[in-house]
């Protein structure tokens, strides 16, 4: 067999750890839709309607937290959302909701960087999200840490800011569905696998990020995920 290198062999993208030079590598990024009630509401929908959905973002997405970044192209209105992030470290596929936490390898902080008017008009005209949510450089991660250092986060509280303003804070417990739940339900749709990183969808406040301002997203017990833009 042969393989024909399309791409260079050390292309393998990863994430950093809590740990000194140690990276863990990427395989998948899947996004949790509307999974705090307060979020649902201000993006327009009624929480208890339906379960949360799944989108994904390719993993060249991915960026290393304290980046400084040129802003995006083909928007004006780009919008942050802080999420807690979930590292999978063992393969399956219908996990019971009581042994999905065993799949955890660690957590980070994360930001799901969106084209906020990009995915109006997505929306409008019932077309996919994915220019609207994977475009390049459009998920900045903190380091990793692994559950034998930081848990499960229990009690911890998320929260972003841009230019030093909180524009969003709350609980991880507000999230309708729960890390376990999250996990339980997308290994109905896909086997996850080591590497999944799974964003587990954003607080009420999501707004924009503007040309020249640093967003930093934190969560208590994990390292901060912070961008900033260009003028
Ligand atoms: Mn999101």
């Amino acid at each position: 067999m042969a393989i024909l290198a399309l791409r260079p062999p050390s292309t393998e993208i990863t994430l950093a750890t809590t740990s000194p030079d140690t990276f863990v590598g990427l395989h998948r990024i899947f996004c949790v839709g509307r999974n705090y009630a307060e979020h649902a509401r201000e993006m327009g929908h009624d929480p208890n309607a339906e379960p949360p959905f799944f989108f994904s973002k390719p993993i060249t997405a991915a960026v290393p937290s304290v980046a400084t970044l040129p802003f995006p192209v083909a928007t004006e209105n780009l919008h942050h959302e802080a999420e807690l992030c979930v590292l999978i470290k063992t393969s399956g596929a219908n996990i019971d909701a009581a042994d999905a936490l065993d799949h955890v390898w660690g957590y980070s902080t994360g930001n799901d960087l969106t084209r906020r008017d990009v995915q109006a008009q997505a929306k409008k005209k019932r077309r996919p999200w994915d220019m609207s949510k994977g475009f390049d450089q459009s998920a900045i991660f903190g380091a990793v840490a692994p559950v034998s250092e930081v848990g499960h986060l229990e009690g911890a509280r998320i929260r972003c800011d841009v230019d030093g303003v909180t524009t969003q804070s709350a609980d991880l417990s507000d999230m309708i569905w729960p890390v376990a739940d999250v996990i339980a339900f997308l290994s109905t749709l896909v086997t996850l696998h080591p590497g999944d990183l799974i964003m587990t969808g954003t607080p009420a406040g999501v707004g924009p990020i503007k040309r020249g301002q640093t967003c930093r997203v934190q969560i208590d017990g994990l390292e901060d995920a912070a961008v900033t833009y260009a003028p």
